[in-house]
């Protein structure tokens, strides 16, 4: 495994939604504010995200919990209770929670890539093998985490990771050093180089 390179794409900050303001009486960006509202109705709760417009400061609450018995939100109410920033990020970053409030996000998003910690590493290989245990023997592999599911193209990350242009990136790959493999479009994504490239790639780097 000590061929493998493993990175992880990182989102800067959480994804901004684009909404019709009636403060501002135009669509505008709603950024995470990081703060959590809570509603108790009876024996039921009602927990909320609250996003605000960028430019005068209109709030849109995001639905997290609705109409829920606080035994089902568990020892996470404590975390609301206190805006907990990690929490209110994790909300910031999860597409599902969008789509179930029916939220605009935005398309593009910008990130950093950063080296995987060492004790993912295995677990993450694992759940690689799992997936295509035609790689198990596979030394070349190029990883990439992304549990944020950041919609990124393989070219443009290989680009700036190696500070080449994506024409020379997409060349490459297509003169048979690289094959970007299928089936990884999600939270893990994996690329097969040649030894050669490989090689080549990192020599340059570093
Ligand atoms: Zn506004």
């Amino acid at each position: 495994m000590d061929c493998i390179k493993w990175y992880e794409i990182v989102p800067k900050g959480s994804y901004r939604v684009r909404r019709n303001c009636a403060g501002c009486g135009k669509k505008t960006w709603y950024q995470n504010t990081h703060c959590f509202r809570i509603n108790a109705n009876g024996t039921k709760l009602d927990v909320w995200l609250i996003y605000q417009c960028e430019v005068c400061g209109h709030t849109y609450n995001l639905t997290v919990w609705e109409r829920v018995r606080a035994s089902a939100i568990g020892s996470d109410y404590e975390r609301y209770q206190s805006n907990d920033p990690i929490l209110a990020e994790q909300y910031g970053n999860d597409r599902a929670f969008f789509e179930r409030n029916r939220a605009e996000i935005e398309s593009r998003r910008e990130y950093d890539i950063k080296e995987v910690k060492e004790e993912q590493k295995i677990e993450l290989f694992q759940e690689i093998i799992q997936k295509r245990n035609d790689l198990d023997n596979q030394k070349k592999l190029l990883c990439y985490y992304n549990p944020a599911l950041l919609p990124v193209r393989v070219d443009k990350l290989l680009a700036e990771l190696f500070g080449k242009s994506r024409a020379w990136i997409q060349k490459a790959g297509k003169s048979g050093d690289m094959v970007i493999s299928e089936g990884f479009a999600g939270k893990l994504m994996v690329v097969l180089v040649s030894e050669h490239l490989l090689e080549y790639l990192f020599a340059d780097k570093e």
